[in-house]
């Protein structure tokens, strides 16, 4: 069945069309029961999307994907990718669907994604579903890393399809409609080179430049736009203290959007060997090991272009080395900016990075809230008592002669992030039925550098007794 979108904004099928080889038409289960549980209205109007007919019956049924608007061909798309560092040839969309891409108010394309709308022919074991909490947890996530100003793939709606999906227990199952500028991936180009098909490798890297980084100069350009896409998403994710838990080459964007929240945590105490999942058994994605598995990922996407860098493969692999090359002094620039910021000084070459690091290594060795910290230290420079903290002293009088801006510091240093023990909260009490939590955790995190009084509890560290926080794969 066909209806027409909730309002008059036409969803194109352009990766379907221009990369047929990727994609598989493909129809989204049935939904036997379907219940709006959560809306982002200020993503629906960005959109172009009327919130109120999203939330009435024919917007719901779009949103699990059971009206397909006319004209639109859902598929599955293909991908490879390494996942923990071993090649799988043939990933691809195993429990989700590109709807087709929405074009908003000044003409840019918006994929428009469901996640846990059923089994696909790339299903291999999994039963093609999803439920309510896991899709929960991406929708306030994402919604979080959005208002922290980080680029990430966002929450559009999760709706509980009223069926009961197997996990260690039986769980309420729910779709995740999802936007992205796109869902490329570093496996995209993985599975288009696999093919051995050359001419898709360039329409693949063809398409990917129209729609992400236009104007760049060659297939060259492309990969050195994804490389400074990257340095600078990672560098974000490292100032908010953000774990990704599975930063498989399936799971990192061309776009330069933070994609796939799983196992993902932020940071309670500063530690660069934090690792949240549970299937992390060797600590490959942990938080202080981010930016050097983007660089093995980009290296791998960096093979995948080769032929398209150089007719001569050596020629073409010193022009990838080089290139690779500039991912860490464009990291190392962005975090060093970054944490300037979150610091109140100036930027630039100005700042020590000696000071940098002596704060890190204090906010280590003391299991330092890394998010309460920066707010703390703004109160310092406002002339405030320091933390009482082993080694720090020294370190605040030589941070503070070099005169902190106060203000600017609340501006980039948050106040509320989807804490670990709020989010477990809100997602057993949502899976239960009671939604109130999620809501009340979704509207801390929307303003996260906006303190507000009645919210204390979502500005406070775990309590005591939260212990060793895991998160579980089996979403
Ligand atoms: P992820 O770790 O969520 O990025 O997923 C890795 C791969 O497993 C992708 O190809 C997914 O489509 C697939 N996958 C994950 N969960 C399921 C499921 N329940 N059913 C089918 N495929 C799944
Ligand atoms: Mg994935």
């Amino acid at each position: 069945m066909s209806i027409a979108l909730p309002s008059a904004v036409a969803l194109d099928s352009r990766f379907a069309r221009e990369l047929p080889e990727m994609a598989v038409a493909w129809q989204a289960a049935d939904a036997p029961e379907p219940r709006l549980l959560a809306l982002d209205e200020s993503l629906a109007v960005e959109l172009g999307l009327d919130p109120d007919r999203l939330r009435g019956p024919d917007g719901v049924r779009l949103l699990v994907g059971a009206a397909v608007p006319a004209g639109a061909t859902p598929v599955a798309q293909a991908y490879a990718g390494h996942q923990f560092g071993g090649y799988s040839p043939r990933l691809g969309d195993g429990r989700a669907l590109l709807l087709g891409e929405l074009v908003d108010g000044d003409g840019r394309l918006w994929d428009l994604h469901l996640k846990g709308s059923g089994r696909t022919p790339f299903a291999r074991g999994g039963d093609g579903f999803a439920v309510v909490g896991p899709m929960l947890r991406e929708y306030v996530v994402s919604r979080a890393m959005h208002a922290l100003g980080v680029p990430t793939t966002r929450s559009l709606a999760v709706v509980a399809t009223g069926r009961t999906v197997r996990r260690e227990t039986a769980l309420p199952g729910a779709v995740l409609a999802r936007v992205a500028a796109g869902h490329l991936r570093v496996g995209s180009f993985q599975y288009a080179r696999a093919t051995g098909d050359l001419g898709l490798v360039r329409r693949l890297a063809d398409h990917a430049i129209a729609r992400h980084h236009p104007g760049v100069d060659g297939y060259l350009g492309l990969f050195d736009a994804v490389v400074s896409a990257q340095a600078s998403l990672v560098a974000r994710w490292m100032l908010v203290g953000f774990v990704h838990g599975v930063m498989n080459t399936d799971n990192m964007t061309i776009s330069g959007e933070t994609i796939d929240y799983g196992p993902c945590a932020f940071l309670d105490a500063f530690d660069p060997a934090a690792v949240y999942s549970s299937i992390d058994h060797g600590g490959r994605y942990a938080f202080g090991n981010q930016p050097a598995i983007a660089e093995w990922n980009l290296a791998r996407l960096a093979e995948a272009l080769l032929p398209l860098l150089h007719d001569d493969q050596e020629r073409a692999v010193a022009v990838a080395v080089e290139a690779l090359g500039r991912f860490r002094p464009q990291y190392n620039a962005a975090f060093s900016a970054g944490m300037a910021a979150k610091l109140g000084l100036p930027g630039g070459a100005d700042l020590d990075a000696g000071l940098v690091d002596e704060l890190l290594a204090v906010l280590r060795d003391g299991h330092v809230d890394f998010t309460s910290f920066f707010r703390t230290l703004s109160g310092v420079a406002r002339g405030a008592a320091a933390p009482d903290l082993a080694g720090i002293g020294g370190w605040v009088a030589r941070w503070r002669a070099l005169g902190p801006d106060a203000d600017a510091m609340d501006r980039v240093n948050p106040v509320y992030i989807p804490r670990n023990h709020l989010v477990e909260e809100a997602l057993g009490a949502a899976t239960d039925g009671d939604l109130a939590p999620f809501e009340r955790l979704v509207e801390a995190v929307s303003a996260p550098f906006d303190e507000r009084s009645g919210l204390e509890r979502y500005a406070a560290p775990a309590p005591a007794d939260f212990g060793a926080y895991r998160t579980f794969c089996g979403t």
